[in-house]
């Protein structure tokens, strides 16, 4: 029988009702999205900026990305320019986050763009994230409904997981579809990647007509927000590992292992986008299962595979 969450609603008229009253009211709560699960709240208000804060755990300069229902509706918080267009038209919404000039005039709260003068926008596309956008007259910080530093949820239960009842309202959206939080591209200046996520570099640089310098070290640290270690399952994880130890959970490519304990599979044919779609929640389940330890085989630096190595690689940072 599927446990029962106080906190957890079914999405209906009534609780949408319930959902913007609550944000209208300068409360969070724990929405669905494609990518993963966020903990949002009204971008133009302080307090509930804070909330998100203290709820994390997240260092304050760290700064939240900023979601809005389309593009009219986030003119008057950023400078506009031709690479956003071109992305927005091709991409939004969608799992794909632009940093831009903050306008002078923006209505966002400095604490939710940690005092820059920059700031992260998105237009995400699940229908439950889009009615609520659609509905209310101010945009959503929202970032991943996680404690910092711990796994994205991909399910309320997820966020129920990370957060328990100190979120008084959650909304079951069923599993984000990505699974892996947003690509997120530098807009302000020679267009950077981030973070890489599902949509890649190379669909970027298509509709950008430019590729982006391959050395990617530095472009990093550009980022507040990627520190070193992060999407953490809470025990150790081994990556490009070639030779199970017998004892840690095993992640793996393909149905080499099918139906052997302790071998888990991303993705059964070896497609990367479903790979990304299962990690976190296969992580989770290892972690619930009391494995000390994880492994990971190679994933290859390819499409979706470059956010999984992404990903993983910080998970196995211990620092
Ligand atoms: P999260 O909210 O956890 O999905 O992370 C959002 C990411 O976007 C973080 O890594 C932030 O540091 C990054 N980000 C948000 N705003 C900015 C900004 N103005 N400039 C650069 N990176 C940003
Ligand atoms: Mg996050």
């Amino acid at each position: 029988m599927k446990k029962s969450y106080s906190n957890i609603y079914t999405f209906n008229k009534k609780t949408l009702g319930k959902t913007i009253n609550y944000l209208k009211n300068g409360n969070v709560a724990g929405l669905p999205t494609e990518t993963v699960y966020g903990l949002g709240g009204n971008a133009y208000r302080k307090s509930p900026i804070e909330k998100i804060f203290n709820l994390k755990g997240r260092p304050k300069s760290n700064p939240l990305i900023i979601h809005y229902y389309n593009l009219q509706d986030a003119i008057n918080d950023i400078e506009v320019n031709e690479y956003l267009l071109k992305l927005y038209k091709q991409f939004c919404p969608g799992p794909i986050t632009f940093i831009l000039k903050k306008k002078n005039q923006s209505k966002i709260n400095p604490l939710a763009s940690a005092k820059l003068k920059t700031v992260a926008i998105r237009f995400p596309k699940h229908k439950i994230i889009r009615s609520i956008l659609k509905k209310i007259d101010f945009p959503l910080a929202m970032p991943s409904a996680n404690k910092s530093e711990n796994l994205s949820p991909v399910c309320a239960e997820d966020v129920f997981d990370e957060l328990k009842e100190k979120v008084k309202l959650i909304i079951d959206g069923g599993k984000s579809k990505i699974g892996l939080e947003s690509t997120v591209v530098d807009l302000t200046d020679t267009p950077e990647i981030l973070r890489p996520g599902v949509i890649n570099i190379n669909l970027i640089e298509k509709v950008l007509k430019l590729e982006f310098k391959k050395n990617t070290k530095n472009k990093i640290i550009k980022s507040p927000g990627m520190m070193k270690k992060h999407y953490s399952p809470g025990i150790p994880v081994l990556i490009n590992q070639k030779k199970h130890d017998k004892k840690s959970a095993f992640i793996y490519l393909g149905s080499r292992y099918q139906n052997k304990k302790k071998f888990f599979s991303l993705s059964k044919k070896s497609n990367l986008k479903e790979a990304a779609s299962n990690l976190y929640t296969i992580m989770r389940k290892i972690k619930k299962k009391g494995y000390k330890k994880i492994q990971i085989s190679k994933i290859p630096y390819k499409g979706s595979g470059i956010a999984i190595n992404d990903r993983i690689k910080k998970a196995s940072q211990t620092l």
